[in-house]
């Protein structure tokens, strides 16, 4: 829903600060160098190393990863798509997700990825957490958003690693997904700015006085003037998130209209000289912006007190 914030530096050295398994993966690179004598295969292998050397393959954000790989193939045009794959199934196993995982979990990583964050960030209806019961370390889905299989080198990236929702999650492992870029990622994309949902009410009178339900339908517009916005309404069609709010939150869409209707007309003068805001009273628990995730349906709450010139 709302970009995640970025990964904190200090966490990302900690998890970088690894010499076994930098050294793993230096020398995997290396083996295989020494094993293919020339061509294209060769200086790829090279490009890694360098790559390896300098900025750790392992701390690469995706898009750093994909404009490696945009450079390699115009580096080295004459790669076969073959050899490159096969070159893949022998780099992936030095990226396992299995070791990395196991040392995330001993070093508290992922309640840290997890922190400050409660509800999924693509629908942020279900919630997402991580926990120590009995000394077990206990969380929710960990997401890759790019498939480990699909792109191997993006196995153990942070960046790449999204806490989501079992929903989403396996949403997003189904073989719909034509193009993954076209859709917003919680790392990269403001959701937030670049997309709102607005209420269609069939009747309005019918509607306040004795809410019909079944007559609000959740809508989602792209905010005009945004580039991404058209990867934030990608999202929402792949999720389903209309048909989700509108069939397992029509409560609380109805619970919220009503009380915009008792309270913005007849909203007492005296608790606006006490500061308290008319939001609050409809609402009790609206978020900030910044805290969206921190809240069940924070940003559908907000979107439809801003439709209603309350917010
Ligand atoms: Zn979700």
């Amino acid at each position: 829903m709302k970009q995640l914030s970025q990964l904190p530096d200090t966490l990302v050295r900690k998890f970088c600060d690894r010499p076994r398994t930098y050294k793993r993966i230096k020398n995997g690179l290396l083996k295989l160098y020494v094993a293919t004598k020339k061509g294209a295969k060769h200086k790829l292998l090279q490009t890694l190393i360098e790559y390896h050397d300098a900025y750790d393959l392992r701390a690469l954000s995706v898009k750093n990863i994909f404009e490696l790989v945009a450079k390699v193939k115009l580096l080295y045009p004459n790669l076969e798509v073959h050899t490159y794959r096969c070159l893949c199934s022998r780099l992936a196993p030095l990226f396992s997700y299995k070791c990395a995982v196991e040392w995330l979990k001993q070093n508290n990583f992922i309640l840290s990825l997890y922190s400050g964050m409660r509800y999924c960030p693509y629908c942020n209806a279900d919630p997402v957490y991580a926990t120590r019961i009995k000394g077990q370390s206990v969380r929710s889905d960990l997401d890759h958003f790019f498939p480990k299989d699909k792109f191997p080198f993006l196995a153990t990236t942070l960046h790449n690693l999204v806490p989501a929702c079992s929903r989403c999650n396996r949403l997003l492992k189904s073989d719909q997904i034509d193009d993954l870029l076209n859709i917003a990622m919680p790392y990269r994309d403001d959701f937030d700015d670049n997309l709102h949902f607005d209420i269609l009410i069939e009747n309005i009178g019918d509607c306040f006085s004795r809410v019909r339900i079944d007559k609000c339908h959740v809508i989602s517009f792209p905010n005009k003037n945004k580039s991404e916005a058209g990867r934030a309404m990608a999202l929402t069609c792949f999720f389903g998130l209309e048909e989700m709010y509108d069939k397992i939150f029509f409560e609380d869409i109805g619970e919220l209209l009503r009380r915009i209707q008792i309270y913005s007309s007849n909203y007492p003068e005296f608790l606006k000289l006490k500061g308290i805001n008319v939001s609050q009273m409809i609402w009790h628990d609206i978020p900030d912006r910044e805290d969206i995730d921190k809240y069940q349906l924070g940003k559908l709450k907000r979107d439809i007190l801003h439709q209603f010139g309350i917010m």
